[in-house]
């Protein structure tokens, strides 16, 4: 879908990824059954696993599905893990892979995670790849070169021809409230895409992720080279996700 975006229309079509992490349940999703749907933004709705099955059932069909992570392997003796290709067989379309939580918390390095958009693609589905900085990088003026490092170890190996979404979450915005200026915002976006541009030859959606809510939406996705948003707490809130994704 959405890489097919062209510049005239990135910056009025946006993509809206909602991250649950390990929140939510069956009453949660029932609420959101009532979802309006916005004017043109295009939705996903990343639940905890156990909840996709009643979200394809209940959610209305504009409201595409995410998974939160996925293993790297196809199948086998991997207790607990959950593949690409079950995820889409239960209807999932897109994956969040590398979320800085499952990168600090459970040690998922680079390589770790390029092996897991490599399965996301094969299954056919969109991996959403998160990519950000600490608040020690970024106090060390690291921004920059921590993004680079990550794109080139875990996105610019695959086949540059796939579908691919980019979020930008620096970690320090993570549920903190606190979110980059503007500028900071447009001067990493620009340069996130114009790393993106040296591997791929059609534009690479380019999503910011960090403390995004009803209140600053709209400021966000006007900056240049914005294309959605990755959306975690605020997600929960079925009024203030209608808002978000009529930004
Ligand atoms: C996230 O965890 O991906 C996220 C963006 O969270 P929040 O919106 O709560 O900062």
């Amino acid at each position: 879908m959405s890489n097919d975006l062209n510049p005239s229309t990135q910056h009025k079509h946006k993509i809206i990824v909602a991250n649950w992490k390990m929140n939510g349940s069956e009453a949660l999703i029932k609420e959101f059954s009532k979802f309006q749907q916005p004017k043109t933004n295009d939705i996903i709705i990343c639940p905890p696993f156990t909840l996709l099955a009643p979200a394809k059932i209940l959610l209305p069909d504009f409201i595409k599905l995410g998974a939160q992570n996925c293993s790297g392997e196809g199948s086998g003796a991997f207790t607990g893990e959950i593949s690409a290709s079950m995820l889409q067989e239960s209807g999932v379309s897109h994956v969040i892979i590398g979320h800085s939580e499952r990168r600090s918390l459970y040690k998922e390095t680079n390589s770790i995670i390029l092996k897991k958009v490599e399965a996301v693609l094969k299954s056919e589905l969109t991996p959403v790849v998160c990519i950000g900085e600490t608040l020690s990088e970024k106090k060390a003026s690291k921004t920059l070169q921590v993004l680079e490092k990550q794109i080139d170890a875990s996105i610019a190996k695959v086949n540059a021809q796939t579908r691919l979404i980019v979020a930008y979450e620096p970690i320090w915005a993570i549920g903190t409230g606190l979110i980059p200026n503007e500028d900071e915002i447009r001067k990493t976006h620009l340069h996130i895409k114009e790393k993106l541009n040296q591997y791929f030859n059609s534009d690479i959606p380019t999503l910011y992720g960090g403390s995004a809510s009803a209140e600053n939406c709209s400021k966000i996705t006007s900056i240049e080279n914005v294309d959605g948003l990755l959306v975690g707490g605020a997600s929960l809130k079925k009024h203030d996700f209608e808002i978000i994704c009529n930004c």
